[in-house]
């Protein structure tokens, strides 16, 4: 009889096939004691990035943002607006309306997305500008808007620059599919007044910087800005004493994180997998953003290709067989991702992806494949929810309270587009901080709308001291 249980139990183990990847990827699947270390690493690279000590050899830049407060809702102006470094670069125009009594203010837009010609990511930086100022001719044309006056414009550029004020922003790197030459060191600014001569640039903000105004337009709890996209950040409100880098002690600013650049000093060694290394050594940046590899749009899908590969080799999937397809970089996206993980369509999903891999799977596979896939963008969300409770706690330390009332501003294509991704997040995030109350407000759009916004709060507090 004992004899039978052995192999009756043996026999169950390997008809569940979601066991033997569980077994695979166990350095992939997180618990909460290990968010938590990782949260305390965010932290101290966190204060490292902040102090002005410790801030030139730190992995994480905490770049000062110059914004030093979010909307109140009596902003106004029309701005023109540009949207570089996300999924799609954007050309807006954007109008902000004020609100009266306990109508709020509203934002409008009207946007046009321009397609970024492959040769000019990795091109002349002065042609990628060009091209730029052609999208925005083009936009201006369309719209019937008079090239006679002069046209104050806003830019969300989702890459790091070093800003000494809204208007001055020194490039500092790429990262995602971008490596134009000749820019870094550069001011950005000054790069896009030389391509376009009608327009008076007035701010340059982060994309994380813009979703956070965007949301804050809408609720005044708005302090913070995440983005989950093609890449990954955040960005938040601290205290102007902690902001080493810019003179003054009163008040707060926004202090863009770049968390994307978490662990390239080895800080996440002991999290690091050999896919995570695998993509990193295959991408243009190696070394460079190991968190927002294991974490970004641009990469989920291929970690999870690299380890059905595995597997596959392995013989732990189609019987062993592995395709030509199989082995080519970028044949599974993070829109295949998101489609395996669908609530009700998911396992049939799996199987049209993998036949399109010219694979024939058979029911278990897809069930592991999906697996495969939950466990990776599992991961995301919970490295994600392990800085953002980082974040938080910080916030609630510098204000020296026992409960924090906080809103989180999100944007980008994994957060929006992945089913399971945004519930995952916030069960995971109250988890971790358990006394903050925290919301999350998705903004569509936020990273274009925001720098519109940015320029629009700068110019009520330049009225403001006027008057
Ligand atoms: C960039 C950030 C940006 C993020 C999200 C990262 O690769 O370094 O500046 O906010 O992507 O777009
Ligand atoms: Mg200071």
């Amino acid at each position: 009889f004992a004899v039978h249980l052995v192999s009756f139990f043996f026999s169950k183990l390997q008809e569940d096939p979601t066991k033997k990847v569980d077994r695979f990827l166990y350095s992939m699947c997180l618990n909460d004691g290990q968010l938590s270390d990782i949260s305390a690493r965010f932290q101290a690279e966190m204060k490292k990035g902040l102090s002005i000590e410790s801030n030139a050899a730190a992995a994480v830049k905490m770049l000062p943002a110059h914004v030093r407060s979010t909307p109140d809702g009596t902003e106004k102006g029309q701005f023109l607006a540009l949207d570089l470094g996300g999924s799609k670069f954007k050309v807006l125009q954007v109008k902000v309306r004020e609100g009266t009594g306990i109508r709020k203010g509203e934002v409008e837009m009207e946007e046009q997305t321009y397609p970024v010609p492959r040769e000019l990511l990795s091109g002349r930086g002065t042609e990628l500008f060009d091209h730029v100022s052609k999208c925005l001719k083009d936009f201006l044309h369309e719209k019937n808007i008079s090239l006679e006056k002069k046209h104050p414009l806003a830019f969300t550029f989702s890459f790091p620059c070093e800003q000494s004020s809204l208007n001055k922003a020194l490039f500092l790197n790429w990262s995602k599919h971008y490596r134009a030459r000749g820019l870094q060191g550069k001011d950005m600014i000054q790069a896009l007044r030389e391509a376009i001569d009608r327009t008076g640039v007035l701010a340059l903000v982060n994309d994380t910087v813009a979703t956070m105004m965007t949301c804050g337009f809408d609720d005044q709890h708005c302090e913070v800005g995440l983005i989950i996209g093609t890449g990954t950040n955040a960005c938040y409100m601290e205290e102007m004493r902690h902001v080493d880098l810019v003179e003054g002690d009163e008040g707060r600013m926004c202090v863009n994180t770049e968390w994307g650049a978490f662990g390239d000093d080895g800080a996440l060694k002991d999290y690091i997998t050999e896919f995570d290394r695998d993509v990193d050594a295959a991408s243009s940046n190696p070394g460079r953003q190991i968190f927002e590899k294991m974490v970004g749009g641009m990469y989920l899908g291929e970690l999870v290709r690299l380890v059905v590969l595995k597997m596959a080799k392995q013989g732990l999937l189609f019987d062993g067989c592995v395709s030509d397809a199989l082995r080519t970089k970028g044949r599974i996206t993070t829109a295949n991702v998101a489609a395996m993980e669908e609530y009700k369509n998911g396992l049939k999903n799996t199987r049209d992806i993998l036949m399109d891999l010219d694979l024939t799977p058979s029911p278990d596979d897809c069930i592991a494949v999906q697996h495969v896939s939950t466990i990776v963008s599992f991961r995301s969300s919970n490295l994600v929810a392990a800085g953002l409770a980082a974040i938080l706690t910080r916030i609630q330390q510098n204000r020296n309270l026992r409960t924090l009332r906080i809103t989180v501003g999100v944007d980008g294509t994994v957060y929006k587009t992945h089913p399971q991704y945004p519930k995952r997040l916030h069960k995971v995030v109250r988890r971790l901080v358990p006394d903050c109350h925290v919301r999350f407000l998705l903004s569509d759009s936020g990273s274009s709308k925001g720098a519109a916004l940015v320029a629009a709060v700068a110019q009520r507090l330049a009225s403001q001291r006027q008057k």
